[in-house]
C-alpha cells in the first residue's frame, strides 16, 4: 500500500470536508512527539470545546458577582438553566422538547425510569437486555427486579448472539421478545453496542415490544450524538444516556433522558419525586403537595447542576451548528474509508466485530487481532497506536476500539491510524 499517496487522498477529503472547521472548535490532547493526538475515544470521554472554559468562567463570575441572585437575574438564569439544553438535545434524539430533559446522571436515570416503567406483576416481571450490555445497566435491571420481590438470574432474560457470530441479528431480538412476549414487563437494551459498535433496529424492536404488550426504554450512551434517533416517530416509552462521550459534555456530566409524549400528562404514574419536577410556575410555592410538570421535565428531582451544565451548552451549540444528519453523513463515509483501507491491506488479519453496513454501526470500529498473536499481541499493537500518537482503547481479549467523531476527526487522522497498524502487521 503506497501510503504517501494515500496521504494526498485524505488531505484532498478533509479539503471537501464541509465539518472540517469544527476541528478547531476543539482542543486536543498532545502525543509522545507533542503533536496533536489522533483522538479516537470519544466513545468513552469527548474532547474538550474550546468555548466549554468561557461559559463555566462565565457561571463562576456569576457565582462570584452576583451569588445568590443568580438563581434569578443570571445571564441564563439557574432556575431555568436546564430548559436551556432540552431544545437542542432534543434535536439530537428526534424528540419534541417537552419529552426531553438533562438531568441526574445516566445510571441515576435509568432507575429513575424503571420505578415508573418497570412495575412487574405476577404475570409480567421479566426485562428483555442484550447478552455482553455495559455492566451498569446489568447490575440496574438485576437490582431493580430483586427490589420488586423477584430472582434477577430469572427476571432478566439475555439475547446473546449466535455461536461464532460477534453481534446479534435482529431475529433473534424479535423472536426472544415473541418468546417471552406475555411475561415482559419491560424490552430495555443499548440503542449501540458500546464492545461491538453495532446500532440496533430501535425502530422494529421498539415496534415489536409494544406489541407484546412490555414496556420499552433505551439506553443511548453510545448511540446519542453518533447514530441517527428518531425517538418521538418510533415510540419507546422511555430513553437514557449520557453526555460525556460523543456530546463532550466533559467528565461525569449531567445526563440526559427522553419520556414519550403519551406519558406527558400520566400524573398518576409511580414515579419519585422531587422538587425540580414540580411545575416551575408554583415550584416555589414551597407546598406541600407536588404538582408534575408536564412531559420529561416532571421526573425531575434535585436543582440543577449548573458547573455539570456548563460545558454541555458549549457542545451543544456545535451539533446545532452541524446539524446531525450532516455529522452521520461524514461518519458514514469516515469510518466506511477507515474500513475500506483496512480491507485493503494485504493478508488483512483483523477481524472486525462491528456490522459493515452503514446503517448498522456508528463511528466506532472495534478491531480483533489475530488468535494465533496471542493476547499479547493485542495489547504490542495498543501500545503501538499510543506511541503512535493515538488515542484508543484496549479491551480483553485482544479488541482495540476506535471512535474517529465525524465532529471534530480529520481523514488524516483516518490514514495516521492505518499506516500504524499496516506498520505493526508488517513487521
Ligand atoms: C457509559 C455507559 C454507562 C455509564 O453509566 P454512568 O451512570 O454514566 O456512569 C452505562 N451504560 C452504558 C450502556 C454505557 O455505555
Amino acid at each position: 500500500m503506497d501510503f504517501s499517496t494515500l496521504r494526498d487522498e485524505a488531505e484532498r477529503r478533509d479539503r471537501h470536508d464541509p465539518l472540517s472547521e469544527l476541528r478547531d472548535e476543539f482542543v486536543f490532547p498532545s502525543g509522545p512527539d507533542g503533536e496533536r493526538a489522533v483522538y479516537f475515544c470519544g466513545n468513552s470521554l469527548g474532547l474538550q470545546p474550546r468555548r466549554a472554559r468561557d461559559i463555566v468562567d462565565r457561571e463562576m463570575d456569576e457565582w462570584a458577582e452576583m451569588a445568590v441572585d443568580g438563581h434569578f437575574d443570571g445571564e441564563q438564569a439557574w432556575t431555568s438553566y436546564h430548559e436551556n439544553l432540552a431544545g437542542p438535545m432534543s434535536r439530537i434524539v428526534g424528540a419534541s422538547e417537552e419529552e426531553v430533559v438533562v438531568m441526574n446522571t445516566l445510571t441515576t436515570n435509568l432507575h429513575f425510569m424503571l420505578v415508573s416503567f418497570y412495575r412487574p406483576d405476577r404475570d409480567r416481571y421479566k426485562i428483555i437486555m442484550e447478552g455482553g450490555a455495559f455492566p451498569s445497566d446489568e447490575y440496574a435491571f438485576k437490582s431493580q427486579a430483586k427490589f420488586h420481590g423477584y430472582d434477577p438470574e430469572e427476571a432478566v432474560v439475555h439475547v446473546q448472539p449466535r455461536d461464532g457470530e460477534a453481534t446479534l441479528r435482529t431475529e433473534d431480538i424479535l423472536e426472544a421478545i415473541e418468546e417471552h412476549g406475555d411475561e415482559t414487563a419491560l424490552v430495555c437494551l443499548s440503542g449501540l453496542q458500546y464492545y461491538t459498535g453495532q446500532v440496533f433496529d430501535m425502530q422494529t424492536i421498539t415496534q415489536k415490544a409494544r406489541d407484546v404488550g412490555a414496556k420499552v426504554g433505551w439506553d443511548l450512551a453510545h448511540a446519542v450524538g453518533n447514530a441517527q434517533l428518531n425517538l418521538h416517530d418510533w415510540g419507546p416509552d422511555f430513553a437514557v444516556w449520557c453526555t460525556y462521550k460523543y456530546l463532550n459534555g466533559g467528565p461525569g456530566s449531567v445526563a440526559g433522558c427522553f419520556v414519550h409524549e403519551r406519558w406527558s400528562e400520566a400524573f398518576d404514574l409511580p414515579r419519585f419525586a422531587g422538587w425540580w419536577g414540580n411545575k416551575p410556575e408554583t415550584r416555589f410555592d414551597m407546598k406541600p403537595e407536588f404538582d408534575p410538570a408536564p412531559g420529561a421535565a416532571g421526573w425531575q428531582v434535585s436543582n440543577a447542576p449548573i458547573l455539570s451544565m456548563a460545558p454541555l451548552e458549549a457542545s451543544l451549540e456545535l451539533f446545532d451548528r452541524a446539524g446531525m444528519e450532516n455529522l452521520r453523513e461524514k461518519s458514514k463515509d469516515l469510518t466506511g474509508w477507515m474500513l475500506e483501507l483496512i480491507d485493503r491491506m494485504p493478508d488483512q488479519p483483523f477481524e472486525i466485530l462491528t456490522p459493515r453496513a452503514p446503517e448498522a454501526r456508528g463511528c466506532q470500529l472495534s478491531i480483533r487481532t489475530p488468535a494465533e498473536h496471542g493476547d499479547e499481541g493485542g495489547r504490542a499493537l495498543y501500545r503501538a497506536l499510543r506511541e503512535g500518537g493515538v488515542v484508543c482503547d484496549y479491551r480483553e481479549p485482544r479488541v482495540i476500539r476506535v471512535a474517529p467523531t465525524p465532529m471534530y476527526n480529520s481523514y488524516t487522522d483516518v490514514w495516521r491510524f492505518c499506516r500504524i497498524l499496516y506498520e505493526f502487521v508488517d513487521g
